[in-house]
């Protein structure tokens, strides 16, 4: 286990800032997400850190030691990535044994290390099958326990669920924070999917165009978002004009809607219904402002009707000015 320290890391190619002097501190053992969209620079932070890439300036320190002009193979750092990149001719033991012999870890302690891996990704069993034999999220498991086999100070995790149907990634999100629990180790993952950033880290940096936009607790970020990209990024930001002239964003789940006849409130008109399951959502117009307004409320068996005139209502408590 190690802490992952970027000190002014920037990576250019040509007139593109993939990484924009990028500053970041891992705690040992922390999950932390680096989310932002596609082409915002994560893949480029990653591979800057596993030494398959070298930034154009900046220091890259893992458990303290400089390692910016260490190859990639002293870093000793466990890699999954979307693609699942098995060995398609191996089965999924020699899979997961082959980290361990580049290591020149062999025999019975290494066939013991790998079947271990095995197991705490729930593949007990399933080692003598080649990865086409594998469901998508069974393969990932595989590059998953090929990654930590041989003890990674650090894990890499590059949108290693990106490939996989929704349900299917619900419950891999669940499985990798056990694991990452369980194990401690290190772990930065990369997504460009808020809610997985949201579920699984302990913090999340928000990347845009190479450049750190915040780097928070979740719902540090969610709740108080330093700028409009990240309050937008995260989820559904509603913007409300404040009395003293600047902008407020107040989230969805904490609108409350109710009757038009019930005192307080501003009038609004619900413009469309949407349900959730649990949840219902309300697309409102705030009535003589044309202010569009998003409510997220549990669904409790009766909702309002698009055309429904009602009154919506918040707690300054939960506006956050925003720049
Ligand atoms: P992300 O992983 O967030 O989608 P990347 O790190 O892959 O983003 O890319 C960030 C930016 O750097 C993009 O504009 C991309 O086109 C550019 N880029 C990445 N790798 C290279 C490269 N080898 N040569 C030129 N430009 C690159
Ligand atoms: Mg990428």
């Amino acid at each position: 286990m190690s802490d992952i320290r970027l000190e002014g890391v920037s990576k250019r190619y040509g007139a593109v800032a993939a990484a924009d002097e990028v500053d970041l501190a891992v705690a040992q053992g922390e999950f932390v997400t680096i989310l932002g969209p596609s082409g915002s620079g994560k893949t480029t932070l990653l591979s800057l850190i596993a030494g398959l890439n070298r930034p154009t300036v900046g220091r890259i320190f893992i458990g303290g030691r400089d390692v910016t002009d260490a190859p990639a193979q002293q870093r000793n750092i466990g890699l999954v990535f979307q693609s699942y990149a098995l060995f398609p001719h191996m089965t999924v033991l020699e899979n997961v044994l082959f980290p361990l012999g580049v290591r020149k870890i062999g025999g019975a302690a290494a066939r013991t290390q790998a079947l271990d891996a095995l197991k705490l990704v729930r593949l007990d069993g399933l080692q003598d099958r080649r990865p086409s034999q594998l469901s998508g999220g069974q393969q990932q498991r595989v590059a998953l326990a090929r990654a930590i086999v041989f003890k990674p100070d650090i894990l890499l995790l590059d949108e290693p669920l990106g490939a996989l149907d929704r349900k299917l990634r619900e419950e891999l999100q669940v499985e990798l924070k056990q694991l990452q629990r369980s194990l401690g180790v290190t772990t930065l993952l990369v997504t460009h999917d808020q809610e997985e950033a949201l579920s699984l880290s302990d913090r999340i940096m928000v990347l845009d165009k190479g450049r750190t936009q915040q780097v928070a607790a979740p719902a540090d970020a969610y709740l108080r978002p330093a700028n409009r990209f990240v309050a937008e990024f995260l989820g559904i930001a509603n913007f409300v004009g404040l009395a003293d002239g600047r902008t407020g964003l107040v989230r969805p789940e904490r609108v409350r809607v109710a009757a038009a006849n019930i005192n307080g409130g501003r009038p609004a008109r619900v413009v469309e219904t949407i349900y959730l399951g649990q949840m219902v959502r309300y697309h409102l117009s705030l009535v003589g402002e044309a202010v569009p307004l998003v409510a997220a409320l549990p669904f409790v068996g009766k909702a309002f009707a698009a055309g429904d005139e009602v009154a919506v209502s918040w707690d300054t408590a939960d506006i956050w000015p925003v720049a």
